[in-house]
């Protein structure tokens, strides 16, 4: 059986970042394995967030974005704008593959299994034991775990979205203001137009949907129809395309000794915006310096404990309030993220939606929303 120190299991935004965490000189004693089912990295997605200062950890602070100083909702005649200092900024996929991919490379302590998936992992008493899809029995004394999770029940709350970043010949988007959320009200989930502009003639246009499992949709119709008839532009060409479908609030997975799931599978992707981007680096910078700091202490690899990272209860509990108040009315549902936005100063919303509320955020979110529907809600 191949033995390793370290397997990561997934190499996408967490698995990737822990790896680049781990090729720094101080953990060249380890033996650490990728098992990651691509064969080549391209852009894929696009990855957004508030820019606050400590929203990414040092080692990414320099990935190249671009950013926005204001940003809209609205709901036919009615919009609201919002301006900050902190930025809306947008980091391409590739750009962050191929920084982390950079810093991979130059540590031989790390390979890699590509096109190779993980179909099975067992913790024994020393360690965890894995089988890929070609067979092969790989054991590891630890696996960071970045599986996606799939949604635990059909009827799961998920976000599904496709987006289209497109060219076209004469000028109309804005290119100063993000379209947040663009809400086209429906009965079924909501839904909503999301438009990073790169540009007066260039710019990723979303169609997002929140339901309780993935409704059956023409995003590709929606899209056409919101180019023509919001933006005014018929004559385009489609330079990238991206989609996704993200359950909300998967249910977490059974703890298992020697492992330990980072990401979207550690749970760090919040239901409220959908957004796992600067947790999943934090978690996954915060795992590395307390390795460091174990080494650091002369301790053993096999008696690490992998620190608590912090998911607040109080706002799972939120957006899962949040939620049941959507689906008991999805037509009016629109109307509770407007009042957000027109009644929560801007740097505490920013707070609030990127999971680094305190709590007089929590306290101003809640009080720019109708009491009534959200205390029965509540008290489900
Ligand atoms: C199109 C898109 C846009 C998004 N936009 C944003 C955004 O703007 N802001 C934001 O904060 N978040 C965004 N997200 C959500 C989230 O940040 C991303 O999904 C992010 O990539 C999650 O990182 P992860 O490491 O958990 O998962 P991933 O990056 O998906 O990585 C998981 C890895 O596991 C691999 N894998 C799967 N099965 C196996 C297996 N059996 N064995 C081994 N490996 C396996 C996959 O190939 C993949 O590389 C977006 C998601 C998508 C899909």
């Amino acid at each position: 059986m191949d033995t390793w120190d370290v397997v990561i299991a997934g190499a996408g935004l967490a698995g990737l970042a822990l790896a680049a965490e781990l090729a720094a000189p101080e953990f060249a004693h380890l033996r650490v394995l990728l098992i990651e089912p691509r064969k080549n990295y391209v852009r894929d997605r696009t990855w957004s967030y508030w820019a606050l200062p400590n929203a990414l950890p040092q080692q990414w602070q320099g990935l190249p974005t671009t950013q926005w100083p204001q940003w809209r909702v609205s709901l036919a005649e009615r919009s609201v704008l919002s301006k900050s200092e902190v930025p809306y900024a947008s980091v391409r996929a590739d750009a962050f593959y191929d920084a982390a991919l950079g810093m991979i490379a130059k540590a031989p302590h790390i390979q890699w299994l590509r096109e190779t998936s993980i179909q099975q992992a067992e913790s024994t008493a020393h360690g965890v034991e894995i089988t890929t899809n070609a067979g092969q029995c790989i054991s590891s004394k630890l696996l960071f775990d970045s599986r996606p999770p799939k949604p635990s029940q059909a009827s799961d709350w998920v976000q599904h979205f496709v987006g289209w970043e497109v060219k076209v010949k004469s000028p109309c988007f804005e290119s100063q203001c993000v379209e947040l959320m663009a809400f086209e009200p429906h009965g079924s989930g909501l839904h909503f137009f999301y438009c990073l502009p790169y540009s007066r003639t260039q710019a990723l246009v979303e169609s997002t949907w929140i339901s309780r499992a993935i409704l059956q949709r023409d995003y590709e119709a929606e899209l056409r129809e919101a180019l023509q008839q919001r933006w005014g532009c018929s004559d385009y060409a489609i330079t990238f395309r991206e989609k996704g479908a993200l359950p909300l609030m998967p249910r977490p997975a059974a703890a298992q000794s020697h492992v330990v799931r980072i990401g979207r599978a550690g749970g760090k992707l919040r239901a409220a915006t959908g957004y796992a981007f600067c947790a999943s680096l934090q978690q996954t910078s915060s795992l590395a310096a307390s390795l460091a700091k174990h080494f650091n202490e002369g301790k053993a690899l096999i008696d690490w404990q992998a620190p608590p990272f912090k998911t607040s209860a109080m706002d799972q509990w939120m957006d899962s309030v949040l939620f049941r108040v959507l689906e008991s009315d999805w037509q009016a549902a629109p109307q509770y993220f407007l009042s957000l936005f027109e009644r929560v100063p801007e740097l505490q919303l920013i707070r609030f939606l990127q999971g680094q509320a305190n709590a007089q955020d929590r306290l101003a979110v809640m009080r720019a929303l109708p009491a009534w529907p959200f205390m029965r809600a509540a008290l489900r």
